[in-house]
């Protein structure tokens, strides 16, 4: 047995942080208890978040596919909804996942308490249950996992049913004939795409200038290209100012240098400007626990808070918030409440957005580089050179590399086209374990596949490439 295997320990939120950490200090022999309101673990990722949108976007790229089938000489006919069949799909995917979730957590032995938890002091929570009652519990050590909620905006409060975040979104009451969504973020675009596919008219509004603030732009032009076609409107460098109930509708008013139309009625409203962190937990001003002015609990590299009994991870630490990065949070502070030697210092945590086409990018990005300065090479694969992308129709894709230009590392890896999510790993793995570009050029790829473009980018970067010709200068 090992050391751990005495220590009792609680983990606040079942989120893939929360739920992460659990499973991996059980498995460590520690004795452990789960707490959410949710009646088996998941949090927002698998109940609002990454789980339910994803569900809808299969939905949502077969029905752009049967669309686009019609060049290929294959004519579908018109796609006929059933909201309550397609919801209740969604709800099962869901259902099947928590559920799961649930029996491992059985199977472990993790103390799953179904409710609110409140710190008494740093080794003392209270837990208000869902069914009624308190219980006080003491543990060696704490792991907060409270995640986020979606950001609300004072100029977009309004207490109309036809106001939604994220979360009403995916409840999906109705296919709306129109719908503004406020926010050209990754959850905007992936739920407007879904309303868009099932027949809304959506408009986006983004108040920077372009969609995917912080993403390079040269990943989000196909995006974006794409959207033009496939949404009413996209808005950029435009504002709401105000939201008014009106009739069947709300009334917007945009503000906006390039404002053509001032005021217009929207069916209904999404509103997805950003998440929050719920770091506003009761009593945790009784322990020695600091957050930070944007409302991060602060940790340090073993995720452990400025009170040694109490560690934090997830959305509620900082960003990206993400459900990978959370999980990965999750197990380093398992391990070093186990006295492990670890460090939450990855070189590469995969963003990706799954629209259609996904953008997904890890590691350096451009943007980031000329914003620090750095010198950096980027070698550009264009998909319409792929043979599977155009088995695809889909050759509007480009896969990137950005190498350091003395010792040829790779250090960042871009891309956008169909299926960029699961291509991006590739790249995680190249960046973490040190490749070089002669490494990703020299590593055969399965032809005809779309991770030949990632081969093939290391090649453009030796100007060696098969499918791009480049003539010799001089
Ligand atoms: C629409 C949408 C789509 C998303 N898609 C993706 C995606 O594709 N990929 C991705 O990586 N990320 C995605 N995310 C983000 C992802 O959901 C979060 O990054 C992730 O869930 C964070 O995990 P977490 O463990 O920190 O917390 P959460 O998942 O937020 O879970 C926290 C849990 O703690 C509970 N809790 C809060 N306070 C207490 C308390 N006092 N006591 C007990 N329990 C408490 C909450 O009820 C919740 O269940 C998406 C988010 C949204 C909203």
């Amino acid at each position: 047995m090992s050391e751990t295997s005495n220590l009792n320990i609680a983990v606040v939120g079942g989120g893939p942080g929360g739920y992460a950490a659990a499973f991996l200090a059980a498995d460590l022999g520690m004795s452990v208890t789960l707490i959410d309101p949710e009646l088996n673990p998941g949090g927002v990722c698998l109940y609002r978040g990454c789980i339910p949108s994803k569900a809808l976007l299969h939905v949502a790229k077969l029905v752009e596919e049967a669309e686009q089938a019609k060049n290929w000489g294959v004519d579908f006919a018109q796609p006929k909804i059933d909201l309550s069949r397609l919801r209740s799909w969604k709800e099962g995917v869901v259902k099947k996942l928590t559920g799961g979730l649930g029996q491992l957590s059985k199977q472990r032995k993790v103390q799953y308490v179904q409710g609110m938890a409140a710190f008494e002091n740093s080794t003392t929570l209270r837990v208000t249950k869902n069914g009624g009652g308190e219980d006080s519990l003491t543990f060696d050590k704490i792991i907060i996992a409270t995640g986020s909620r979606p950001a609300a905006v004072p100029t977009l409060k309004l207490d109309s049913p036809r106001m939604m975040d994220s979360t009403g979104a995916l409840n999906l009451e109705d296919i709306p004939g129109s719908l503004l969504v406020v926010g050209g973020g990754y959850i905007g675009l992936e739920l407007g795409s879904v309303y868009a596919a099932l027949g809304t008219r959506v408009t986006v509004v983004e108040m920077l200038p372009g969609l995917l603030p912080g993403a390079d732009r040269d990943l989000v032009a196909p995006l974006h290209k794409r959207l033009e076609k496939m949404l009413e409107a996209i808005l950029l460098n435009t504002t709401v100012s105000s939201v008014k109930a009106e009739g069947d509708g709300i009334r917007v008013t945009f503000e906006g240098a390039n404002v053509k139309e001032r005021e217009k009625v929207f069916d209904r409203v999404l509103v997805s400007v950003g998440r929050k962190p719920n770091s506003e937990i009761p009593g945790l001003d009784k322990t020695q626990v600091k957050v930070g002015p944007k409302g991060f609990i602060q940790v340090n590299k073993q995720l452990q808070t400025d009170d040694s009994a109490i560690f934090a991870i997830g959305d509620v630490v900082g960003e990206p918030m993400l459900a990978h990065k959370a999980s990965h949070e999750g197990r380093v502070a398992v391990e070093a409440i186990a006295g492990h030697k670890v460090a939450f210092e990855p070189n590469a945590i995969p963003a990706v957005v799954f629209t259609d086409p996904e953008v997904a990018w890890c590691g350096l990005t451009e943007t980031q580089a000329e914003k620090e300065g750095r010198e950096i090479k980027v070698a550009k694969f264009p998909w319409g050179a792929s043979g599977r992308a155009v088995t695809l129709d889909r050759p509007e894709g480009m896969t990137k590399l950005l190498v350091d230009p003395q010792t040829e590392r790779v250090l960042g890896v871009g891309i956008v086209g169909a299926g960029a999510g699961e291509l991006i790993a590739e790249g995680v793995l190249a960046i973490e374990m040190a490749a070089l570009a002669r490494d990703v050029a020299l590593s055969i790829h399965p032809h005809p596949t779309l991770s030949e473009t990632i081969m093939e980018s290391a090649e453009v970067f030796f100007g060696t490439s098969t499918h791009v010709y480049r003539p010799k200068r001089g």
